[in-house]
């Protein structure tokens, strides 16, 4: 494998960009009389505990803490604002608009195309096989010199597999180091498989992708995480906005971050809930196909999706409609929900298998 040269892939201006340096950056102790932010010293209007100060721009002690959880090196942790942000940052970082690519497996989460087309990057696509899975032949003969970033996203959204990890080894190996190819393990801590961080270390190029929206139940907090060589950790840091990991976010996550056995608690009790849902739904006229799932949904073909998606709107459960999605024609993808969520959720969809009539 040829050495990589990061350097080659991120925007030339961004080489010597000169970032922004905050305030915090200029002075880093903690004790002092602070008066180098233009803070309000007298304290938070409307709330009991005091936010008069601006947060930490580096994230010291959640990446200290996350480093010794996912066994990585702090320095190869990127936090952002959800993973929506690390998602923009990569593709800015790398991609001239109206020139570079991107290049995404569908059916896959919406994100990436959408944060290609505002920054004018190009989309290219090499499907999933119709089960789902990674076609890694397929893959590498749709890249191009344009192609900057490949995203895989496994467990995937919003089929709900965990794409072959031999197949995703024969990608990054394949791209040998002509692109970055990034992991996106969202719902990873729903799957019996190791995450692909293990592998930073094999491959320069590899970037992951996690969050604390899902598993950890944390998705009013905005946390994602993005794990990368050090020396691309570095670019998104230089690029992103100082301040993006607010002050309670970065408090509340390390706390939730000290109760790792609670979160597997919660993953535990979601699995059984998606065995049973997925069990019970299976025998139901109206569903053809109950999708195998490695995370907290299920991906169900029906007989007529939108009739089954409208009904159960009318009786205010609501359901992600993907039958408009490429390979999920008469898809519904259903988030697991609470026992009692479930159990009205088959209520309705009986009741609705019985009517007489059916559009
Ligand atoms: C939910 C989800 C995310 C998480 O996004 P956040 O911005 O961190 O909440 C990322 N990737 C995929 C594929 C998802 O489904």
């Amino acid at each position: 494998m040829p050495s990589f040269d990061l350097a080659a892939f991120i925007r030339p201006h961004l080489l010597t960009l000169t970032p922004y340096s905050s305030a915090r950056d200029e002075y880093t102790g903690h004790e002092g009389i602070f008066l180098d932010a233009n803070e309000n010293p007298l304290g938070s209007v409307g709330l009991a505990h005091a936010y008069n100060r601006y947060p930490d721009p580096h994230q010291t002690a959640l990446k200290q803490r996350l480093a010794a959880l996912k066994g990585v090196l702090p320095d190869q942790i990127f936090l952002g604002n959800g993973s929506d942000e690390p998602i923009d940052l990569l593709i800015r970082a790398t991609c001239q608009p109206g020139q570079d690519a991107i290049l995404i497996v569908p059916p896959t989460y919406g994100m990436y195309e959408v944060s290609a087309n505002i920054n004018l990057v190009t989309v290219q696509k090499a499907a999933l096989t119709a089960d789902f899975q990674l076609d890694a032949d397929a893959v590498l003969a749709a890249m191009t010199l344009q192609t900057k970033i490949v995203w895989l996203c496994s467990p995937n959204n919003p089929s709900g597999n965990l794409l072959s990890s031999e197949a995703i080894r024969r990608v990054i190996e394949g791209v040998d180091n002509r692109a970055l190819v990034v992991v996106d393990e969202a719902y990873i801590d729903f799957a019996d498989t190791p995450s692909w961080t293990t592998e930073l270390g094999h491959y320069p190029n590899l970037v992951v992708l996690q969050t604390l929206s899902k598993a950890w139940g944390l998705a009013g907090l905005r946390l994602g995480m993005c794990f990368a060589s050090q020396e691309l950790v570095a670019v998104l840091d230089k690029i992103k906005p100082p301040y993006n990991i607010a002050a309670p976010t970065q408090q509340l996550a390390l706390e939730a971050l000290n109760h790792a056995d609670r979160k597997d608690a919660l993953v535990a009790e979601m699995l059984r809930q998606r065995a049973a849902l997925a069990e019970q739904l299976q025998p139901l006229s109206i569903v053809e196909t109950v999708y195998p799932s490695d995370a907290n949904f299920l991906l169900i073909r029906f007989v007529d999706a939108d009739a089954v998606f409208q009904y159960l709107i009318g009786r205010q459960v609501i359901v992600r409609d993907r039958s408009r999605v490429m390979r999920c024609a008469g898809c519904l993808r259903i988030s697991v929900g609470t026992g009692p969520e479930n159990a009205q959720l088959l209520a309705v969809l009986t009741e609705f298998s019985k009517l007489p009539i059916r559009r």
